[in-house]
């Protein structure tokens, strides 16, 4: 696909505003996340919203255009091309535990490997991609704020590998003329490691151009459809 084709199709699923400004230009190349090994996962505390986990049915979930359509089975849901995956209800600072997995064989490489993305009030993404020896720019691969910061370490393992992000965010406070009072931060901790340390988010994930806040509300969390067959399993969160 050429690079115009790339952009398009990214402004299309991305409902970005269409930009001028080359990807390119927010890619950051300038520090490798070390490799290292991690951990393992952990299970849902008495207190949390759990968002899946029968494995058959996504009555917490919606689409951006009706019922939410993975296919679901065998207690985890898969990215399967109908779109985006949104929950009913709408949060604002939390603790989240996601697993996902990404498909045991490679068909691609750089962000068409495993493709998906863990956004936290539909606005600010936590990359989850393919990152088991496959290179793309640093603040695009597993465990970044998508175009904003890198991970400290890349704690991937290998595909068709179960693995867990554990995100503690707290939300943007906007002033009543619309500015930003606080800025989103994040800490994130990629199976058990911690790759984001209290990050403050410069505004939503944009894939070209730089990110700019927008005051909003409580919003659902999305789960990514990139086109890529990611499944996710044991989905909670906790309000803070
Ligand atoms: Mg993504």
């Amino acid at each position: 696909m050429n690079k115009t084709l790339l952009l398009s199709a990214a402004i299309l699923l991305f409902n970005l505003p269409a930009s001028a400004q080359d990807p390119k230009e927010s890619e950051d190349w300038s520090r490798k996340p070390v490799i290292i090994t991690p951990g393992c996962r952990s299970s849902a505390p008495s207190d949390a919203i759990i968002l899946f986990k029968n494995g058959r049915d996504l009555d917490n979930w919606t689409s951006r255009s009706g019922p939410a359509k993975w296919k679901t089975g065998f207690k985890k849901m898969k990215v399967n091309g109908t779109g985006d995956i949104l929950t009913k209800e709408k949060f604002g600072s939390c603790q989240l535990h996601v697993e996902f997995r990404s498909p045991a064989k490679i068909v691609s490489e750089g962000q068409g490997r495993g493709n998906s993305g863990v956004y936290i009030q539909t606005l600010y993404e936590v990359q989850v991609l393919d990152s088991y020896n496959n290179e793309t720019y640093y603040n695009g691969q597993a465990g970044s704020l998508y175009k904003q910061s890198a991970p400290l370490v890349n704690a991937s393992k290998k595909p068709g590998k179960w693995q867990v992000y554990d995100i503690v965010f707290h939300a943007p406070v906007f002033n009543p003329d619309g500015t930003v009072d606080k800025p989103a931060t994040a800490t994130v901790f990629h199976n058990g490691v911690l790759i984001q340390d209290h990050f403050e988010l410069k505004g939503p994930t944009v894939y070209a151009g730089y990110p700019k806040y927008q005051a909003h509300g409580d919003m659902p969390l999305l789960l990514q459809d990139h086109g890529n067959p990611v499944q996710y399993r044991n989905v909670w969160i906790r309000k803070l």
